[in-house]
């Protein structure tokens, strides 16, 4: 996700540049590679220059009710601003930018990358599911009740309460 733009910097205010995305990166942090595909507009401002993305990516995630792994596509839509920390022109180094802003390197490379991970990151539900009316497992003997029932007399208590059944 890293794109050169010395000759972006060069050229004035207003000045856009259109990328085709195509790529597969570890976005999700686990490692494993996702393909990136979709397309960001760059535009070049008085201090820095603005990204414009939408892509479409897909992670995998565990689904929270079966805990079985799934295939969860998301689009990610975003702006940021970069930051150049070398002048262009001069090869000069600039005040470093406030913290947590992104930046461009001092070969004047763009990375996406960071953006990628960080929009993903937010995009991810806190409780997946592998689809809206996951069964989920029996809470008896851990079968996937997604792929049919088990063998488990039907209860109606909850597991959590049979030690109190007992006793009554
Ligand atoms: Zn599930
Ligand atoms: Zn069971």
């Amino acid at each position: 996700m890293q794109i050169n733009v010395s000759q972006l910097l060069r050229e004035p205010i207003g000045a856009i540049r259109d990328f085709k995305v195509n790529e597969v990166a570890d976005i999700s942090g686990d490692g494993k590679g996702c393909l990136v595909q979709g397309e960001c507009r760059l535009l070049r401002t008085q201090r820095s220059v603005l990204t414009k993305c939408a892509m479409n990516t897909e992670v995998e995630l565990t689904c929270s009710r079966c805990l079985s792994p799934f295939r969860y596509p998301m689009t990610l839509k975003f702006e940021e601003e970069y930051l150049p920390t070398v002048d262009v022109v001069s090869g000069m180094p600039l005040p470093s930018p406030e913290a947590g802003v992104f930046t461009i390197d001092e070969h004047h490379i763009l990375d996406l990358t960071e953006a990628i991970c960080q929009y993903t990151l937010l995009a991810v539900p806190m409780k997946p599911l592998c689809h809206k009316d996951c069964a989920g497992l029996c809470p008896n003997c851990g079968h996937n009740l997604n792929q049919g029932r088990c063998n488990c007399l039907t209860q109606s208590t909850d597991p959590r309460w049979s030690e109190l059944t007992k006793l009554l």
